[in-house]
């Protein structure tokens, strides 16, 4: 191939490809693609003598009446390609096939794969079968690249064309048969509605004998309803027409300024009885206009009273000026505005913004804005607004004298449905109403009924709902979810019966706070609302309302929920009292807690054992009765420990220092124990207690007296015996102790101010240790002092306690003084039984003398600090104790120096 022919060559490669990318772009459908792609191919004659468009599986897709050269080499190799294709499609690479002796005279067959752009995977493959042998080079299999990557660009743009178009198809299909069907369904609900006000208009023009003042009442609101349907339903069938191009405007010669005046007339008033200033700017024009007047009264009307709606206070002005060709109406207000994000979308059918608070009602479908633009531009206009938050909005209606259709007006045209300014007016009323309502009681039977707190933002509804069940309920009303808050925080009544969408506070957020509050936790809640569906109900009644409603509801229906939800609050009501009856019965102290740790019930003999009552709470861990973290860490810690066990033991008892409220300490068994709760899905925990502060004394008692017992037992002198006897008899049964030694044919008694002669001894004293007067000690009266004397009678060993004050002896108090007496007087036999008589002697007189000292110096410590003598006693003792020292020689250092027992 010479130079020349070789740029050829390239030259009409190039011009090929430039031409399939024109064939692909311009192709509308995908086989068009192909047809155009293969067709555009096959020109370069020089190159191949065939081309084939196949699929991955190796099958033909596109026939090309241009693509079958003369010779028919493609007929000849089409299985050859089809086994290439496959090849290729499997390798997704460009393969070469030489074809030896061929009768059509190719020399070889080029496949190179199709992949669309962002796939993987090729989706057709392109052959051409050449003439001449070029092998894999790379100009040739360069240009098929290209080819193939054009026509791979091509399918996937075709692709995704039919994609969008098919669905815009099925979105304009969907909207054209939205609009069929409110069309219809407005058809359809007319007549009916009709044949509803007719009769009733009859019956309310009945004399007054025939139709009763209640009924006349109750007929009139329903007149009124059957109107706002009414309304709602020609708006509705307006809509549709109008989407659907079929309202022709009704063409008059009109006054617009006139007109603007009339309707100012009529809506002024409603809008300065809602508190705003109303203003009117409406310059004459300089010719009539020819124009719908049904169609000018809508779009006027709608803005107005959008401006009432959404206006709080400050004004709202109609204006009308003249402008090129035409004119401009506008409707300004001060109210609480659109922001820019917002500004196009309100003009959108039922598009209607996120509630406002401010907003006067909340009624409305959204597509009143829609209808004034749409109505605007038939008559040849458009609708303009510029608006700020919480400044106001101005909505802009800009109309010529003649609308297009003036020029070939068509006779009786039919416009929208005439809506008058009354019209608009009853629904300005309808607002107000709703607002202006405040808890009203509803008339009926008198004599106790249950409470009803409805709770509504439509005033009809409202009205309605008291209407029905006024004779089984004492109903009050309210308008919005805040109201309704403070209404049952303030009264509580039997059950609520509430509106899902409401401004403020909406049904679910007033079921939220009602469940949040304690008091409030079981008041019954049933949702009224608009959603219907197993989902909206399903989420109702997850939110925590006792019952769910789908409007429009049956009265009948509604009555019986209403009463089984009562009845059953009523038998949970029951339920608690039942419970905390019996709680209070029982002897053992009750707490009855969440399992996060509030708790919901306590009794009678809690109280008594720890001072608080369930109207002191909310009790939250740590408890009040619990230890004081400050003074007893390990034991509040243990207490927490013991809490978080439970939740995975089940169970638990142990004993644990509580505090009552006043401060002294309480030992407690305690016993607790997860429950369920029948029917609520809901675990509560109840602990028990049980006071054993008695056993806990007991059992120091009896550790404290086993001390003393080893004392005596190790003592090895009578003084060291006696200091004993009468330090820790004091100590154990606090009171002031006086103890008798007998032995040797002689009785000596000591106290703890010193040794004291027997007939010295105050009477009642002596005669205790004598065992004349006294009596066995009954365990449940108070006695004035307990007698420690030994079994064995014969020894006149013995000690007294007297208390301060006449208390009870607890028969373990009895055994341990009686364990002692024993162990007292064995040790002063003891102790006597050793050594020669005059040892003992010695001995006995010693012990006088140590306690002659000991006396002295007790009586010098009660003089100086205003102690007891028991106090002083315990002073000296710890002493002797802490610094090793004989008691009998603290006592001498005191007398010497004067000074404490700690420091002499
Ligand atoms: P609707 O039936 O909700 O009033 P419209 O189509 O009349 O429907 O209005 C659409 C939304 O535009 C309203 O829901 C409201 O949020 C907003 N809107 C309309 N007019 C005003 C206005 N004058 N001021 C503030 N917001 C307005």
């Amino acid at each position: 191939m010479s130079a020349d022919s070789r740029s050829d060559v390239a030259g009409l490669r190039l011009g090929i490809l430039a031409r399939l990318a024109d064939a692909v772009a311009l192709a509308e459908t995908l086989r068009e693609v192909g047809e155009r792609g293969v067709a555009v191919i096959g020109r370069n004659d020089i190159d191949h003598a065939a081309v084939w468009l196949l699929g991955v599986g190796g099958e033909q897709v596109v026939e090309s009446a241009a693509d079958e050269p003369p010779d028919g080499a493609k007929a000849v190799h089409a299985p050859d390609a089809h086994a290439l294709a496959l090849v290729a499609a499997r390798s997704g690479r460009h393969e070469v096939h030489p074809l030896a002796g061929s009768p059509a005279g190719l020399a070889e067959l080029h496949a190179q794969p199709v992949v669309e752009p962002g796939q993987e995977n090729p989706s057709l493959v392109l052959v051409v079968g050449v003439r001449e042998r070029l092998g894999a080079s790379a100009p040739f299999a360069d240009y098929l690249q290209v080819a193939a990557a054009l026509l791979g660009a091509g399918f996937s743009g075709r692709r995704e064309l039919a994609v969008v178009r098919q669905q815009s198809e099925t979105l304009r299909e969907l909207d054209t048969a939205k609009s069929a069907f409110l069309a219809n369904v407005s058809h359809e609900l007319r007549t009916p509605l009709a044949l509803i006000a007719a009769p009733l208009d009859d019956l309310l023009a009945a004399p007054s004998e025939e139709v009763p003042g209640v009924v006349r009442e109750r007929l009139a609101a329903l007149r009124g309803n059957v109107v706002r349907l009414t309304r709602t339903v020609d708006a509705m069938l307006d809509f549709s027409r109008m989407e659907a191009g079929r309202i022709t405007p009704n063409l008059v010669e009109l006054d617009i300024a006139s007109l603007l005046a009339s309707l100012a007339a009529s809506f002024g008033p409603a809008i300065e009885r809602a508190g705003l200033r109303f203003d009117t700017d409406l310059q004459e024009l300089p010719r009539p206009a020819l124009l719908d007047r049904d169609i000018v009264e809508r779009i006027v009307l709608n803005l107005l009273s959008n401006a009432l709606k959404y206006t709080p206070h400050g004004s709202v002005e109609l204006s009308l000026h003249p402008v090129r060709g035409g004119f401009e109406v506008s409707v300004a207000d001060t109210g609480i505005g659109i922001a820019v994000r917002d500004q196009e979308k309100v003009f959108a059918r039922f598009e209607q913004l996120p509630r406002h608070e401010q907003a006067r009602s909340t009624e409305g479908a959204g597509i009143g804005l829609a209808m004034v633009r749409e109505l605007s531009r038939l008559l040849g206009g458009d609708v303009d607004l510029r608006s700020a938050p919480g400044r106001g909005s101005t909505f802009t209606v800009r109309l010529p004298y003649l609308p297009p259709q003036a020029r070939h007006q068509i006779e009786s045209a039919r416009s929208i449905t005439p809506r008058s300014a009354e019209a608009f007016l009853a629904d300005v009323e309808a607002w107000e109403a709703a607002r202006e309502m405040g808890p009203v009681r509803s008339p009926g039977p008198s004599g106790p009924r249950p409470r009803l707190l409805v709770v509504e933002d439509s005033a009809d509804l409202a009205r309605y709902l008291a209407e029905v069940l006024g004779d089984d309920y004492e109903v009050e009303l309210a308008g919005d979810g805040l109201q309704a808050l403070a209404s049952v925080r303030s009264r509580r009544p039997d059950a609520v019966l509430s509106d899902v969408m409401m401004p403020g506070l909406d049904g679910f957020q007033l079921v939220d706070e009602i469940r949040g509050d304690p008091a409030l936790r079981d008041l019954p809640v049933l949702l009224l609302s608009a959603r219907a569906g197993l989902d909206a109900t399903t989420e109702g009644l997850e939110r925590g309302a006792d019952d769910y409603l789908v409007k429009p509801f049956d009265v009948a229906e509604l009555r019986a929920r209403l009463a089984s939800n009562i009845l059953r609050a009523a038998e949970r009501g029951a339920e608690a009292a039942w419970r905390r009856a019996v709680l209070s019965s029982l002897h053992e102290a009750v707490v009855l807690r969440e399992p996060e740790g509030l708790v919901t019930e306590l009794n009678a003999a809690f109280t008594r054992l720890f001072g608080w009552t369930i109207e002191d709470g909310p009790f939250t861990p740590p408890y009040p009765w619990w230890p004081d973290p400050a003074e007893e860490p390990d034991w509040v810690e243990r207490l927490e420990t013991a809490m978080q066990g439970l939740a995975q033991r089940g169970a638990l008892e142990a004993d644990f220092p509580m505090r009552h409220r006043d401060g002294h300490t309480v030992w407690v068994r305690a016993a607790s124990g997860t429950v369920e709760i029948p029917g609520r899905g809901r675990r509560a925990v109840l602990s028990t207690f049980w006071d054993v502060s008695r056993e806990h004394a007991a059992q120091e008692r009896r550790q404290e007296a086993a001390r003393i017992t080893a004392d005596f037992a190790s003592a090895d002198a009578l003084d060291h015996i006696v200091g004993i006897a009468v330090d820790g008899l004091h100590a154990l049964f606090n009171g002031d102790s006086t103890v008798q030694v007998a032995g040797l044919g002689m009785v000596q008694t000591f106290t703890a101010s010193g040794p004291v002669e027997v007939d010295l001894l105050p009477l009642a004293i002596a005669q205790r240790l004598s065992g004349d007067g006294s009596d066995e000690p009954t365990p449940d009266e108070p006695v004035d002092g307990i007698l420690l004397v030994p079994p064995s009678a014969a020894s006149g060993t013995r000690a007294w306690v007297q208390f301060s004050r006449p208390r009870l002896v607890s028969t373990d108090e009895q055994i341990v003084a009686d364990m002692l007496a024993q162990a007292f007087a064995l040790a002063v036999d003891r102790v006597l039984a050793v050594g020669e008589l005059a040892d003992k002697q010695a001995n006995l007189e010693k012990a006088i003398e140590s306690h002659r000292l000991i006396g002295q110096a007790v009586g010098v410590l009660v003089e100086r600090h205003r102690l007891t003598p028991g106090q002083a006693f315990q002073q000296l003792r710890h002493a002797s104790q802490d610094r090793n020292v004989r008691l009998r020689e603290i006592a001498q250092r005191v007398l010497e120096t004067g000074l404490d027992p700690a420091d002499a």
